[in-house]
This record gives C-alpha cells, sequence and structure tokens, in this order.
C-alpha cells in the first residue's frame, strides 16, 4: 500500500532546472540568487528588505543576539511550540519563560464542539513579565496568526521586543499586517516539512533596519559590508542552490495553498461527525501548514498513531510542550510554569496528513481511518468524550 505520509515537498522540474542553473554557474554559496530570493520574499510580505539564513532557528538565534538578549535577560515564550523557539532564547544565555496558551475557546459549528487557540495568550504574557523580560515570542501555530494586536499593544507598554517565530506562516495576512512584519522582527523556516521549502534555510525581517544590518553582518562572521568585523558572528549563510530552490517554492506558494485549503475543507466537514476535532473553526486565517485536531479526552493518542500507521497513514504531534522535556526543567529553587491550558491540551492534540500531493480521496481514507481507529477504543473512553 502507497500510504499517506504526513508532509511531501512537492519539488518539481521548475525547482530542479533553478537548482541545476546554480550547480551549472559554478556559483554554489551565498550569492546573487540568494540576494534575489531575499528581495522576492521581501516583497511578497510587503517589506524593502530581508535576510537569508541557513534555518529557521538561525534566524531565531540571530534575532535574539540582534536584539541584544543576554545573560540575565529574559523573554516570554510559549511551550507548545517547536523546541527551537525557546532553545534559540536560551543559545543568548537569556532564560525562556514559558507562558501559556489560549486553550479551548467555547463551542462553534453546528455540531457544538469545541475548538481551540494554540497561540499564546497576552494576558498570560502581561502576568508572565518581569523587569528582567526583553522580548516575547509569538509562535503563529500551524499558520494561524497569534493574537498580534494584544501583543503588539503588551510589548509597546512594555518597552520590550515583539519576536515573530513565523515558521507555520510564510505570506499569511493578520488583521494587524503581513505575519512576521508586526514584530520587531520576523523569523521564518524552509525547513523540509515545512509549506516553503528549501531544505534546510530561514529569512529574518526587521522592522529597524539597523537590528536588519546587525542580522546580515551576524549571519556572516560579523563582517559589515566594508569589511570590518564589529560583532561576534556566525557562519548561518545559506547556499545559492537553497535560495534558488526558494525563489520557485515562493512563486508556487499560492498554488499549494489553495490546495492545502480544499483539503482542510474536506477535513472539516468529514470530521464534523466526529468526536475529533480539527483545532481552529473552518474559514479563520491561516498558512494552512498543519492540520492539528483535539482527540476525545482520556484517548490513547500512541494506540490511535499506530493504528493509523498500521493503515499506511502517517501522523505526529506538534508538540510536547519544551517544558517538559529534560533541558527545560526547572533549577532548584525555581517554580514550575503553571500552564493549564498547555498541559490540557497538548496530550490530545494529534496533527493529521496534509500537503499538495494529497487528494480529496486520501482525506477521506484518512478521516475513515481515524474513525475505525477511535472505535478501537475501550467503550468506556469513548463515553467519556
Ligand atoms: C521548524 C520550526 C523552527 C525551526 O526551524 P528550522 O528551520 O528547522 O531550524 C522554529 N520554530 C517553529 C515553530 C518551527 O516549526
Amino acid at each position: 500500500m502507497a500510504g499517506i505520509s504526513l508532509v511531501d515537498p512537492d519539488i518539481g522540474p521548475r525547482e530542479l532546472e533553478a537548482v541545476t542553473r546554480v550547480l551549472r554557474s559554478g556559483w554554489v554559496s551565498i550569492g546573487a540568487e540568494t540576494a534575489a530570493f531575499e528581495a522576492e520574499f521581501a516583497a511578497a510580505v510587503g517589506v524593502d528588505d530581508a535576510v537569508a539564513v541557513s534555518s529557521g532557528t538561525a534566524a531565531l538565534h540571530l534575532a535574539c543576539v540582534a536584539l541584544g538578549l543576554g545573560p540575565g535577560d529574559e523573554a516570554i515564550v510559549p511551550s507548545l511550540t517547536f523546541v527551537a523557539t525557546a532553545s534559540a532564547v536560551r543559545m543568548t544565555g537569556a532564560r525562556p519563560v514559558f507562558a501559556d496558551i489560549v486553550g479551548t475557546t467555547g463551542t462553534t459549528g453546528t455540531t457544538g464542539s469545541t475548538s481551540g487557540d494554540l497561540g499564546i495568550d497576552p494576558h498570560e504574557v502581561a502576568a508572565a513579565l518581569t523587569p528582567r523580560t526583553r522580548a516575547i515570542v509569538a509562535v503563529h501555530f500551524g499558520g494561524w496568526p497569534a493574537d498580534l494586536a494584544g501583543l503588539r499593544v503588551l510589548a509597546d507598554a512594555a518597552g520590550v521586543a515583539l519576536i515573530e517565530d513565523a515558521a507555520h506562516a510564510p505570506v499569511v495576512r493578520s488583521p494587524m499586517g503581513m505575519v512576521g512584519t508586526v514584530g520587531d522582527v520576523g523569523c521564518f523556516s524552509f525547513h523540509a516539512t515545512k509549506n516553503l521549502t528549501t531544505g534546510e534555510g530561514g529569512m529574518v525581517l526587521a522592522r529597524d533596519p539597523t537590528v536588519l544590518a546587525r542580522v546580515r553582518a551576524l549571519r556572516s562572521h560579523g563582517f559589515t559590508p566594508q569589511g570590518d568585523v564589529v560583532d561576534v558572528g556566525y557562519n548561518y549563510r545559506p547556499t545559492d542552490m537553497a535560495a534558488a530552490l526558494g525563489r520557485v517554492q515562493l512563486a508556487r506558494l499560492d498554488d499549494d495553498r489553495q490546495v492545502r485549503r480544499t483539503l482542510t475543507a474536506d477535513y472539516h466537514r468529514l470530521l464534523a461527525p466526529l468526536a475529533a476535532r480539527p483545532v481552529h473553526p473552518p474559514g479563520t486565517t491561516t498558512a494552512h501548514h498543519l492540520m492539528p485536531i483535539l482527540l476525545p479526552g482520556h484517548v490513547d493518542r500512541d494506540a490511535v498513531q499506530a493504528d493509523l500507521l498500521a493503515g499506511g497513514i502517517q501522523t505526529r504531534v506538534h508538540y510536547p510542550p519544551v517544558h517538559w522535556y529534560s533541558a527545560y526543567q526547572p533549577a532548584s529553587g525555581e517554580a514550575r510554569p503553571r500552564l493549564p491550558h498547555t498541559e490540557t491540551l497538548a496530550p490530545r492534540l494529534l496533527t493529521l496528513p496534509l500537503h499538495r500531493r494529497m487528494t480529496g480521496g486520501d482525506v477521506e481514507a484518512v478521516v475513515g481511518a481515524l474513525a475505525r481507529a477511535l472505535a478501537d477504543q475501550p467503550a468506556d473512553v469513548r463515553r467519556a468524550v
């Protein structure tokens, strides 16, 4: 059986042609392709400039460094995110302080199902502010914009920076403007699993051109355009092969999103009669990066995943909360973070396959298999929904 993978990067003839062109040119390190990719990405989100880097993690790390985070500082981050959101803060010597997500937001739709908001809660961020806070990091989980209005007001009032981890949300309009341009710094990832992929790669935007200039210098050993070294920098440069791939993927992003939107609508329709619910209500603005659902409480998620995998269907958990990892346990004397929404929802989250090579028939197969996997659960568990 062919099976249905969670993600499947769509590398077509135009990508092959673009990368081959760069390889034939002999200029395989950073160069003109990267500059063109930066200009095209900046134009797509309506800003003047952008800096391409070697990964989303490099983008986040450079954001923290360029904003001056260091030992003794704190940055408020969600725990329900990929670990790099928090590790980028740690790499500077600063301390990530975890804040809770909004959580479930009542009932929606004709089925009266609960839906969830997996974005960081501005109220929780406000409660976590201390005199040491230097930055707030918002994650646009699954492609849905976080509450940028609330977070921007908070950051301005507190005099701290707002960093957007927009790894899931390239070229997404939010009520406050394009995602990645509302924060002081916006960070994107082009990892193989992301909507726009260059294999590995990332991009940085910044509102203040001096911050972006600092990011550009830090990306390459701290060199200025004049050849001076003004900072202890890194080698976070992308290659021109990656940039060539990115330019084609960026041009195809709209098409890709259209397919994802249709597949997501199919999921919403087919999931409606099931106990498992899409996390977000239909129709909200999103990059359609992920298709996360909430399983009924007390369902054995491992068993459901194993059932689906036996049928060739790959699923994943986005994400085990960062504060559950060993490296993120509180130091002795430090309090455990209070994150009730994160801790309640995280064990129920499951991400279903979503990528442009899928068909409506694939969505039916996934939901059918999910229904059977849920039916395999002990009856008392099913009643506990
Ligand atoms: C993928 C991802 C990153 C890291 O990006 P890489 O390119 O893999 O380094 C950071 N944050 C989030 C939310 C991500 O999904």
